[in-house]
């Protein structure tokens, strides 16, 4: 069976990609970063979702010497042409402080109109052989902006990303039904056929 890394230390992200590559019946075994614990993380200097994605797949697959998958995301508003975009994470300035980012982002479209409350969540997911080869695959969830947070699931943006055609936030949707519509669900997915040319 066939290693593949997946460069997070988030417990969900390894079962949702494990789950999707079992489905597709890819004998490939994935494991999380923290099975190297001594390898350090990656800073993210890219200024789009594919380059950090490809810095982190590239590092962790030159330091393991095994194929390795990385994913970036975050948060694009239309009326703020695509921010907070890669800032997603410390738009409030504090990296991970999704309650500040969150309440920024809130006062900061107040005064906008339903009808200009577009946005979507973006998510590029990168796969990297240790001898350089790349791939990136991109997925986007769209919606509009609620102008109050509601749901208590999720985290980062969800209390405010209503999907096109929902009358939910995604802080409202099962864990099963985000991973179905999502921009890192549909970015996982769009690896598969990339596994299978790169891995089968
Ligand atoms: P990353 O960890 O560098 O990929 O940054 C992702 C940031 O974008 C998170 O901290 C969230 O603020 C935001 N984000 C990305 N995906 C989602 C999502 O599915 N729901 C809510 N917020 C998200």
């Amino acid at each position: 069976m066939k290693r593949l890394i997946l460069a997070t230390r988030n417990a969900n992200k390894v079962t949702e990609l494990r789950a999707i590559l079992e489905a597709a019946g890819l004998d490939v075994e994935l494991v999380g970063a923290d099975a190297y614990p001594e390898i350090p993380d990656v800073k993210e200097t890219g200024v789009t979702f594919a380059e950090n994605a490809l810095l982190k797949a590239h590092a962790l697959a030159r330091a393991t010497g095994f194929p390795a998958v990385a994913d970036d995301s975050g948060l694009c508003v239309d009326v703020l042409n695509g921010a907070p975009g890669i800032f997603s994470a410390r738009w409030a300035g504090r990296h991970g402080n999704d309650k500040a980012n969150l309440d920024l982002l809130l006062a900061q479209l107040s005064d906008i109109a339903e009808e200009h409350r577009g946005a979507h969540f973006a998510c590029a997911a990168a796969l990297a052989l240790p001898d350089g080869t790349e791939r990136v695959v991109e997925g986007r969830l769209e919606g509009t902006l609620r102008h109050e947070p509601a749901g208590g699931g999720g985290f980062g943006y969800d209390p405010v990303l209503q999907p096109l055609g929902e009358s939910r936030t995604c802080a409202e949707l099962t864990a099963e039904e985000k991973n179905a519509i999502s921009h890192r669900g549909k970015a996982f997915r769009g690896l598969v056929p990339v596994v299978r040319e790169l891995l089968g």
